[in-house]
């Protein structure tokens, strides 16, 4: 049997990694990266020294076959991604998926958990959080509208990622469909130097964002709070 391990990365601070993640890491014979150079820092951090392999979103399906036939000779990999929990709005699941299908009787796929930016965010809003529904990246164009409007008839907390371009555009959109009152969370660069949790209705938060856009900079998680 060999193993694939799915080991959850800081997402920011280089502290946020468990025990076992490191040693799961020391122990892999080879890690499944995505940028390579991204987890080099946390590599030379820990000073783990392995073998990396690239595995990201555009990876060809020829590379995917040659990740298989890495586990199918009995090698132990440890698949990260550039910030948090492999599979989770990162590349990943697709590989899990064929590894399942395909050496389902000879792999042990193994979670290795740890953070990840949905979960922080939500710990943090105070907004109810005994079951949410997790968007990821909202689409650009096809299916956003009726995205919003499903947010707005939530009966639960509902979570998505946004990146730093299309943020204030979001938040107007909430704007035009949710009750006035409804709260909003914003937690922004979680973990890092410039971390912060912001809470208020939209109007509250576009008239701060707007004012401030030394804010509307990194990464961030958007929660709309259950009606
Ligand atoms: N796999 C990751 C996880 O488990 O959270 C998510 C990866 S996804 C490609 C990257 C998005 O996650 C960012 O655009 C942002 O929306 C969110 N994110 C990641 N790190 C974050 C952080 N430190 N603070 C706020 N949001 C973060």
């Amino acid at each position: 049997m060999s193993n694939l391990y799915i080991v959850a990365t800081p997402i920011g601070n280089l502290e946020d990694i468990t025990f076992r993640a490191i040693e799961t890491l020391k122990s892999a014979d080879i890690i499944l990266c995505e940028d390579t150079r991204v987890t080099k820092k946390l590599l030379d951090r820990y000073s783990i020294v392995k073998p990396t392999i690239s595995y990201h979103s555009q990876s060809k399906l020829k590379k995917i076959d040659e990740i298989i036939e890495l586990l199918r000779e009995g090698k132990n990999l440890a698949l990260v991604s550039d910030a948090g929990t492999p599979a989770i709005s990162d590349p990943g699941s697709f590989l899990v998926s064929r590894v399942r299908r395909e050496l389902f009787d000879s792999v042990r796929i193994i979670p290795i958990p740890g953070p990840s930016a949905v979960v922080s965010a939500l710990s943090a809003s105070g907004f109810p959080a005994s079951d949410f529904l997790f968007l990821g990246f909202l689409p650009h164009k096809k299916g956003r509208q009726a995205l919003f409007e499903e947010i707005k008839n939530s009966k639960r907390t509902v979570v998505f990622y946004e990146s730093p371009h299309r943020f204030l555009k979001s938040l107007e959109s909430l704007g035009s469909v949710l009750e006035s009152k409804r709260l909003i969370a914003i937690g922004r660069e979680l973990t890092k130097i410039y971390e912060e949790t912001r809470v208020g209705t939209t109007e509250e938060l576009l008239s701060f964002y707007s004012s401030n856009p030394d804010k509307v900079r990194g990464e961030f998680v958007v929660i709309v709070r259950a009606l």
